[in-house]
């Protein structure tokens, strides 16, 4: 993955917004270059800012037990995150952070080319807006639904951290992922039950 590799060189470098300050590690995406999946997250948190991989904490567990009950091996799938270096205090990165930072997700969608992406939160939904000149609504609005941009198609859910923070919400979010990462999901896409932004 000679590309992903350049990338990830420069994103470890990168000083482009003051969260660099911050930074023990910055975190690039991991998974399969040519991966049919992508799930994008919010920002690095404490255990991903030691480490250098994206999800590893928490919400990265939540996102592990779905895919092992669905038979799913995380390695399959490219996951990285729309800020790559982690905010002070875990505050919600700003709209210029996720901008500037938004030039990275931009290559990687580029050059993984995934067939599904899966934003998980607000602040992805804000970097993929930015990627493909968009204004998508708030994920409450949208989540569940299968959004055509582009050639991809967008299928935005919460970020696993408010589930883990209303664990009522965890059938939706654990239904959702089943519905786009299982057949049925093929069904759904193949019969064209999106919505065009
Ligand atoms: S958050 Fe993104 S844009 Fe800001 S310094 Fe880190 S890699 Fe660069």
């Amino acid at each position: 993955m000679p590309q992903l590799d350049d990338l990830c060189s420069l994103i470890a470098s990168c000083k482009m917004c003051g969260l660099h300050y911050f930074r023990k590690n910055a975190v690039c995406g991991k998974g399969p270059a040519n991966a049919k999946y992508m799930i994008i997250g919010e920002a690095p948190g404490f255990q991903e800012d030691e480490v250098g991989a994206p999800f590893i904490g928490r919400s990265g567990k939540l996102i592990d037990s779905i895919l092992s009950e669905l038979g799913i091996s995380r390695d399959s799938i490219y996951i990285t995150n729309a800020v790559r270096c982690r905010p002070s205090m875990n505050k919600t990165p700003s709209v210029k952070e996720i901008k500037t930072c938004s030039d990275y997700l931009k290559e990687e969608i580029s050059i993984v080319a995934p067939r599904v992406i899966i934003p998980m939160g607000n602040v992805a939904l804000k970097s993929l807006g930015y990627v493909f000149g968009k204004k998508f609504p708030k994920v409450s609005e949208i989540t569940g639904k299968v959004i055509l941009v582009n050639r991809y198609y967008v299928y935005p859910q919460f970020h696993p951290a408010a589930i883990l923070r209303n664990p009522k919400k965890n059938v939706y979010f654990s239904e959702g992922l089943k519905m786009v990462f299982t057949s049925d999901s093929e069904k759904l896409l193949a019969e064209g039950s999106v919505i065009s932004l």
